[in-house]
């Protein structure tokens, strides 16, 4: 799944009800529940290119439908941040750490 330009923490693997084609790279819909306008322009429905090139303005159900998919996105990986913490709290197998990795958190 490549070509869509999806806003920051949009991924098209998570987002709820939506099959092989969505989610729309524009509202971040499921394709059939896309709320995106067709472009005067090309006649494009949900292309982020009719945004920056062809004059068109998200709405507000569109900022409602992408606000949406980011905050499912930040869930996810709160649940997957929770999970880890978890682990390494309670894996009792694994005495001694020894990571030489240091990711900045704060980026
Ligand atoms: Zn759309
Ligand atoms: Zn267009």
């Amino acid at each position: 799944m490549t070509g869509f330009n999806m806003p920051p923490g949009c991924n098209v693997s998570n987002i709820p009800g939506c099959g092989d084609e969505g989610p729309c790279a524009v509202c971040c819909q499921a394709v059939i529940a896309c709320v995106c306008k067709e472009c005067p322009e090309c006649g494009a429905q949900g292309d982020p290119n009719c945004y920056r090139k062809h004059g068109m303005k998200l709405d507000k159900l569109q900022m409602i439908g992408r606000q949406k998919t980011y905050i499912h996105v930040l869930q996810e990986k709160l649940g997957d941040a929770i999970q880890h913490l978890d682990f390494l709290i309670h894996d009792t197998e694994i005495t001694g750490w020894d990571i030489d990795y240091v990711e900045d958190l704060f980026e």
